[in-house]
């Protein structure tokens, strides 16, 4: 089974765009125009073999500015005629030398679709001609007189409401359109009533109701005001602090570098406080325990081990939850040794682990002048914070 994406795009109506005449589907939400939101979602799946979209010829340059270069699968836009139905057939009729077994068609004003539904349709069309993704009619509909006033209410049971992708064997639907063009049937508002007309068994999907299509300049309010949230996300912080005592021996480490020094750092792993305070921050971010809970000095499993396992977890934990690192900031406190040498070599080693820029770390040292168990060279100490940004949990 080979399926391409249908995406049509050739309407002009301007009702979205208010006064001015661009088209809905190449106004910008989220910062990007409308249509590439489709067009990012059927191209991220390896279920869709091609995609091909239909364009106004007024709006190529629209178009090209949209895409660039191309994407991936994406073949050359096509002309649409004067209707949808047209603007359908025209693609169809341009997808004949790729030869799909399927096709999914879909508006390019519905800039919410999810893999979920693409998938969900794509599976329907194991066992049917056809498959649309719909949603079940909540609301009770009327019907109205002339006057305005309530003639009838319509059961609503068994109604649903026609979405897009709208998904069929690619023949069969090719064969459908032709029908009802040779026969001057330019009247059906979606592929699906065309499958219907056309007797083919075409099954509804249940999709979610946030697969809105974009047709007012409200709903392009709202689309651009629910893809800033989405993409806002939202910021967190956290911090981590770590102490280690000094011993025997004649180096320590310190941001994953080893430091020759007068002793070394007792401890359990390598003793590196600067990783240890900087993992503890990053937990603290997602609000994930802290390194003793994931990482228990009672294991004999992390005696020796280097510290920038530790690191790595935490930045793994952060990355499962759709975060990304800002910044982190540390500040070692010790008499000796000196960090200022050595600070270059930290941000390389702390860098690579969390995929950071040097500007997106800060490393400075503080002696305690003298005072307390630092100032005493008993051992030293590191401060630690990193801030996250997060998907919005509210959203
Ligand atoms: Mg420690």
């Amino acid at each position: 089974m080979s399926t391409a994406a249908l995406i049509v795009a050739a309407g002009r109506g301007t009702r979205a765009a208010g006064g001015d005449t661009l088209p809905k589907q190449y106004a910008t939400i989220g910062g990007a125009p409308v249509i590439s939101h489709a067009l990012g979602a059927f191209g991220a799946l390896d279920a869709i073999a091609a995609i091909q979209v239909v364009i106004h010829p007024l709006d190529e340059a629209r178009y090209r500015a949209c895409v660039g270069s191309g994407l991936p699968k994406l073949a050359p836009a096509v002309f649409g005629g004067a209707t949808r139905q047209a603007s359908v057939l025209a693609g169809l009729q341009a997808l004949i030398p790729l030869q799909p077994t399927h096709v999914l068609i879909h508006d390019a004003a519905r800039p919410f679709v999810s893999s979920s539904i693409i998938l969900d349709v794509i599976g329907a069309l194991a066992t049917h001609a056809g498959a649309i993704a719909a949603v079940p009619l909540a609301d009770t509909l009327k019907r109205a007189n002339a006057d305005g006033l309530i003639e009838t209410t319509i059961d609503r049971a068994g109604l649903w409401r026609a979405q897009t992708p709208q998904g069929f064997k690619f023949q069969a639907i090719l064969d459908a359109h032709r029908a009802a063009a040779a026969e001057g049937r330019l009247d059906f508002t979606d592929d699906a009533a065309i499958a219907e007309w056309a007797g083919l068994d075409v099954a509804l999907i249940t999709d979610d109701a946030h697969n809105t299509k974009i047709t007012t300049k409200q709903d392009l309010i709202d689309a651009a005001r629910r893809l800033n949230a989405d993409r806002m996300g939202e910021t967190r912080i956290g911090q981590g602090f770590d102490v280690h005592r000094f011993c025997a021996g004649d180096h320590v480490w310190l941001g994953g570098v080893k430091i020759a020094h007068t002793h070394a750092l007792e401890g359990h792993s390598d003793a590196d406080v600067v990783l240890h305070a900087l993992t503890d921050a990053l937990l603290g971010t997602i609000g994930d325990g802290d390194i003793g809970q994931h990482f228990p000095p009672s294991d004999p499993k992390w005696k020796g081990a280097p510290s920038r396992l530790f690191l790595e977890d935490a930045a793994r934990r952060v990355a499962a939850r759709g975060g990304r690192i800002v910044n982190v900031d540390v500040t070692v406190l010790a008499e000796a040794p000196r960090v200022g040498p050595h600070r270059t070599a930290m941000k390389a080693v702390i860098g690579a682990v969390l995929g950071l820029t040097p500007d997106r770390i800060g490393i400075k040292a503080t002696t305690t002048e003298g005072l307390g168990f630092v100032g005493r060279r008993d051992g030293l100490a590191a401060m630690a914070t990193a801030s996250v940004r997060l998907p919005s949990s509210e959203s």
